[in-house]
């Protein structure tokens, strides 16, 4: 097992150098060791061997429901296999029926602190701690929140396990917690640009957005909100993929979420056919007769 502090190896994973042999060219020259930037490592492996071409990005939706639903999961999705959105109380459920390895996931991303969003954490945590004291699976994630994240986390594992409880510890040394705000820009996704964007919520919540090399929005996220400025300089953007809370209704009393008809009059004549809308967050699934706006359900699976 690996107990090396997980601050340090999450340093060495962002910022180190990768160490390959390289003996044979420079073995009367030189220390024999080529230096390639992980940063550089990840680029490459995004592009497949073969052809040169990049390697798509990929969406599996988990859950597709709001707080209040007509029996949905939970709205959840992972990007990559890699970038866990949002962690609702039924998220184990999720990842397991959709057979997403935990040990896969490095970074868990929530958009803000309502239950629907985080409650189930805790579950996540415990089951990488047993992984790894247990099947010697060396685990740790970045955990990428609001101003709070960290102190949110401990709270909700001490209400849901005691402070006595082993898995507590276990996320101390071994997750990494990062805070955000609009002028964030950590590394979500390996090879693509993140920028975040503040969102209309009744809590701070943050949606944000993902840029290839040619500087093209690939996929947004748009977190749980009324329709703000935000949104529309995100959909400026043109971005290729959005998947958006749909949870608002035309009588709701104090609009608090996006609605179809908002969807339909205010994103669309931004966007046009340029990009394709997923409806998550939702009160119960729906059918779209507009080809540019389909229904998330868990299971998806969006390339891009
Ligand atoms: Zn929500
Ligand atoms: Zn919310």
């Amino acid at each position: 097992m690996d107990v090396s502090p997980p601050r340090f190896r999450d340093h060495l994973n962002r910022t180190a150098l990768v160490y390959g042999l390289y003996a044979r060219w420079c073995g009367r020259r030189g220390p024999g060791l080529l230096l390639i930037p992980i940063r550089r490592q990840k680029l490459l492996q995004r592009n497949d061997i073969r052809t040169g071409k990049n390697i798509a990005m990929n969406v599996k939706v988990l859950g597709n429901g709001g707080a209040i639903n007509d029996g949905l999961p939970y709205n959840a999705f992972i990007i990559n296999g890699t970038l866990l959105c949002e962690t609702p109380p039924d998220i184990m459920l999720s990842l397991h029926k959709n057979d997403i390895e935990i040990p896969s996931i490095n970074t868990i991303y929530i958009s803000h602190f309502h239950g629907d969003h985080v409650f189930g954490l805790p579950f996540l945590i415990l089951s990488a701690f047993l992984l790894h004291k247990t099947d010697n699976k060396n685990l740790f994630f970045t955990i990428v929140g609001p101003e709070g994240i960290e102190e949110m986390a401990e709270n909700i594992v001490i209400s849901a396990f005691t402070s006595n409880h082993p898995c507590l510890e276990w996320m101390k040394a071994f997750c990494n917690f990062l805070e955000v705000d609009e002028s964030s820009k950590p590394e979500l996704v390996g090879g693509y640009q993140t920028s975040i964007f503040k969102l209309n919520h009744l809590i701070d919540t943050y949606g944000f957005f993902l840029t290839n090399d040619d500087n093209i929005v690939e996929f947004s996220y748009v977190a749980d909100t009324r329709w703000c400025e935000s949104i529309r300089a995100v959909l400026n953007r043109q971005p290729r993929v959005v998947m958006i809370d749909l949870n608002g209704k035309d009588d709701d009393p104090e609009p608090v979420h996006i609605s179809m008809s908002e969807l339909k009059q205010k994103a669309i004549p931004i966007t046009g056919k340029n990009t394709q809308y997923y409806g998550t967050h939702l009160k119960e699934e729906f059918n779209s007769t507009i080809s540019c706006i389909k229904c998330a359900k868990p299971g998806m699976m969006i390339s891009l």
